[in-house]
Parts: C-alpha cells; structure tokens; sequence
C-alpha cells in the first residue's frame, strides 16, 4: 500500500517546512500490514518498523475510514517516515549499523538485557529520538492544518 495522495503531499509540505527545504521530495513509502509483518512487530515488540522506503506497520494500528480506506495514525506514519528519510541521508547499511550499535552501547551501559533496558536503550537511540520529536512536530504542524489521514 501506498499513501493517498493527499497524505503524501501533506507529509511532503511538512517535510519541506521542517527541512527548509522546498526541492525536497518525499519519496514513495510502501506500507506492508499483512500476516508476516503482524508476526515479525510481534517478535520484536514494535508499533513500525522501517527498511528503507518500506515501513512495515502492526495491523492492529490500523482501521477503516468512512470511505472504506485503510488509515494508520498520523504520528505512527510521520515516525516511521523520519526512519525511511535517516536511511535516504545516511545510506542503508550505515544507518543499520549506527543503529545497531547505538542500540548495543546502551544496553551494554544498562548490563542488563532485561525488558526495561531493552525498551529504555531502543528509545534513547538518537535516531528514534529524532523520530520521535520530528512525529511531535508533525502532530503540532497538523493540528493547525487540516487532519487527513488515510493511506
Ligand atoms: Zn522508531
């Protein structure tokens, strides 16, 4: 699945806002919600996650609007779309392993693997901290402009 149009030209005009940048483009972001994608957030315990352009979504976060349309929530979706633009300007491998590494440093700080430095050392990662201020700021942004959210 892709984004509607109209929601692909909101998250691009934000994008464009936030970036100061009027030539920016957001790319085509590919959703996945099917069986695979249910059990793999399973495993590993999150909303989203993002390879590239591809953001694969828990399908519980999603529902059907009165047009029949699937929708995701719009922070969820500005999230994981700050993922897929970090892959864009680090390149995929280092970004896998910055992330990576980041994600072990912490937990090696915590010495300890249990539920709680796993959650505390996967949100202190600067990536998913930048992720989650650029999805504040997309939520902010939006409540001023007009809410469309479907994809
Ligand atoms: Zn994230």
């Amino acid at each position: 699945m892709k984004l509607a149009t109209s929601s692909h030209q909101k998250l691009e005009t934000f994008f464009r806002e936030l970036l100061n940048d009027e030539t920016f483009r957001l790319p085509v972001i590919h959703f996945y919600v099917g069986k695979f994608t249910r059990f793999f957030t399973w495993i590993v315990k999150v909303h989203g996650i993002t390879f590239g352009c591809r953001i694969y979504i828990m399908p519980k976060f999603l529902s059907l609007n009165e047009n029949n349309q699937l929708t995701l929530p719009l922070k969820l979706a500005a999230h994981e779309i700050t993922h897929a633009l970090q892959y864009k300007r680090e390149g995929f491998i280092k970004f896998f392993y910055k992330y990576l590494k980041s994600f072990c440093g912490n937990l090696r700080r915590k010495k300890s693997w249990d539920i709680i430095s796993r959650q505390e050392s996967y949100l202190e990662i600067p990536f998913e901290v930048e992720a989650r201020e650029v999805s504040d700021k997309f939520v902010e942004w939006n409540e001023r402009n007009k809410s469309i959210d479907s994809i």
